[in-house]
């Protein structure tokens, strides 16, 4: 009998299998991305019906099979149930554990990215906190943590780091005043920099504290659709729903 294993973590994606059965993909602290298998996940009644839906967050024991771990018991924090009633939150949730999907990989320990995906999925649950904001942190948070991510704290042409008024996706990060004549190059406010700066070096749990203008966000938008189309090489299925319900809220 394998030895079995107790994880923290959350259901990223989750699916049928045969007539009773699920397979999941947990993105866990201790083990990265897995895919596990939860036998009769799908049989009312079952402890585990709920536990494999997507969202689900708390501690599972697994044990490993040939090709994927088999899901024993669960015990569930939080399964962000408000998701379900909140159309624009659901998909903005879906697409966060998309990308997450994307990123995470096994055997590696993620317990970065399970804290950001989970504070951010409580965010989403904020009503003070625009979805909007709460995406391009987690966008950029999620660069971050992955290691590739513009420069946002010196001129990138000439290192100065005092009067940083200009992004540009070409020269991959801020430019100052002098240097900002360049092509591709778009202003930021004071507050727009401050804010990109205090999402790459704040840990997750405190990455919701605040909010900022129409303003700064519309320029967080611009930074970081220029920022994910330069980083992230495939196409996330989520943004296409998203975008239909992004400007109904
Ligand atoms: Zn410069």
């Amino acid at each position: 009998m394998a030895e079995v294993i107790e994880v923290t973590g959350l259901v990223i994606a989750s699916g049928p299998i045969g007539e009773y059965d699920k397979r999941v993909v947990l993105l866990t602290k201790e083990l990265g991305k897995i895919s596990a298998f939860a036998r009769g996940a799908r049989k009312p009644g079952s402890p585990l019906m709920a536990a494999c839906e997507s969202f689900a967050f708390g501690i599972f024991v697994i044990y490993p099979g040939r090709s994927s771990y088999t899901i024993e018991k669960a015990s569930i924090n939080n399964y962000f149930r408000e998701l379900a009633t909140d159309l624009q939150g659901a998909y903005y949730g879906y697409y966060f554990l998309e990308l997450a999907d994307y990123y995470a990989r096994e055997n590696e320990n993620e317990g970065e990215m399970l804290s950001l995906l989970y504070y951010s999925l409580r965010a989403l649950l904020d009503k003070r906190i625009p979805n909007k904001l709460v995406r391009y942190v987690y966008e950029l948070k999620q660069l971050v943590i992955n290691g590739q991510y513009p420069e946002f704290f010196c001129c990138t042409n000439c290192g100065q780091t005092q009067n940083l008024t200009g992004f540009s996706i070409l020269s991959n990060g801020v430019v100052c005043e002098q240097c900002k004549n360049q092509k591709g190059v778009m202003p930021i406010s004071p507050a727009t920099l401050y804010t990109l700066q205090y999402v790459v070096t704040t840990k997750s749990d405190r990455l919701f504290s605040f909010t900022v203008k129409d303003e700064v966000l519309s320029e967080l938008s611009a930074v970081m659709h220029r920022c994910m189309d330069a980083y992230v090489d495939r196409k996330m299925k989520s943004l296409d729903m998203l975008a239909a319900v992004e400007d109904f809220s």
